[in-house]
């Protein structure tokens, strides 16, 4: 196993409720066996936790050598888990390898694997951070090629955002508060304006904590609520059911491909629908989340767009829809 950290350069400063950023750190890992070598990404959001000090001293302990067959990936992954608790992207680095590295194997993708039809990919979104209103208005312009915006709301310039997008395209538009509304009925309000400017999902509307807010008002909205901060690993899926309307699955929130997988046939099985999420990472992460994608209803699988130094020639979205090549495991090549 080897690893290195990597400097994401972003194409515009990503602002969000709550943070600013023009570079984004990742750790690349890899994972050989037989002269067959796994990619994996560990990314890294300041609002997780993690840092490349953490991943790094997380990855500096694995001892991958005591392992003899890279495919019993439940028991490498049982060993790496109880290493220590969290470390979800650490984590995430060592799962996304190991199953790049299965499926170089069996010279099969992974989704092929898993019994997934590459037909049944969603479209993708593309994310707009908080701007002022003539900045959002010309990204949302240069974004041609997809065919869904997810835009960033919440700080209080809600309708002066959407209006800008509105002069611009008649795009459906995805909604991301990142917690950013605080009273249920001002929320409530907002989200009967923004269907009628053809908005179709909210993102996190409240904070993380507020659930009978969020009950109240999932149950009233007229467009679904899918859970971003309220949901992070397995044990967690469970908790939304009644809450929200969906979940929005990240690989580097829950520990991988594995956990990915485990939590969404958990939400299927409590009606709860599928989002497929990432963070600011390269094509290497974004081709390991898009393996899933056939088991989400919405994808916003971006964040290899977001970047103009990206090491590895992954998932392509194709007239706004996510596509599966017959690369063997995640689908990625790097290009180092
Ligand atoms: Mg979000």
């Amino acid at each position: 196993m080897r690893f290195r950290p990597y400097d994401l350069h972003l194409r515009h400063v990503f602002t969000i409720s709550g943070d600013s950023r023009a570079v984004s750190p990742v750790v690349l890992v890899e994972v050989g066996f037989e002269g067959l070598v796994g990619y994996g990404e560990a990314a890294l959001p300041p609002y997780l936790g993690e840092s490349l000090q953490s991943v790094l001293r997380f990855l500096k302990q694995l001892d991958l050598s005591r392992f003899h067959n890279p495919l019993l990936i439940h028991d490498i992954l049982e060993y790496v888990d109880r290493l220590a608790p969290g470390n979800f992207a650490a984590k995430a680095s060592i799962d996304i390898a190991l199953h790049d590295l299965a499926g170089k194997l069996m010279q099969q993708p992974c989704h092929r694997i898993w019994g997934l039809n590459p037909e049944r990919t969603p479209h993708s979104s593309f994310t707009i951070g908080i701007d002022s209103p003539a900045v959002v208005a010309r990204k949302s312009r240069e974004a041609a090629s997809s065919s869904i915006l997810k835009v960033k709301l919440g700080r209080g310039t809600d309708k002066e955002i959407i209006n800008a997008i509105r002069t611009v395209t008649a795009k459906p538009l995805y909604v991301d508060v990142n917690q950013g509304w605080t009273d249920k009925h001002e929320a409530l309000d907002m989200i009967h304006w923004l269907k009628d400017q053809g908005v179709v999902l909210v993102e996190q509307p409240m904070p993380a904590g507020a659930v009978e807010e969020m009950a109240w008002l999932t149950q009233h909205s007229p467009l679904p609520t899918v859970a971003d901060e309220a949901v992070q690993v397995v044990a967690d899926v469970k908790k939304m059911a009644g809450v929200y309307s969906g979940i929005n699955i990240k690989l580097m929130k829950c520990g991988g491909m594995r956990a990915a997988l485990k939590m969404a046939a958990i939400a299927r099985g409590l009606d709860l629908e599928v989002m497929l999420g990432c963070m600011v990472e390269t094509s290497c992460a974004v081709s390991a989340a898009a393996q899933l994608s056939p088991l989400a209803k919405w994808c916003d699988l971006d964040g290899n767009l977001l970047i103009t130094n990206d090491v590895f020639d992954g998932m392509k979205i194709v007239d706004g829809k996510v596509t599966l090549s017959e690369r063997p495991g995640i689908g990625a090549v790097p290009l180092f």
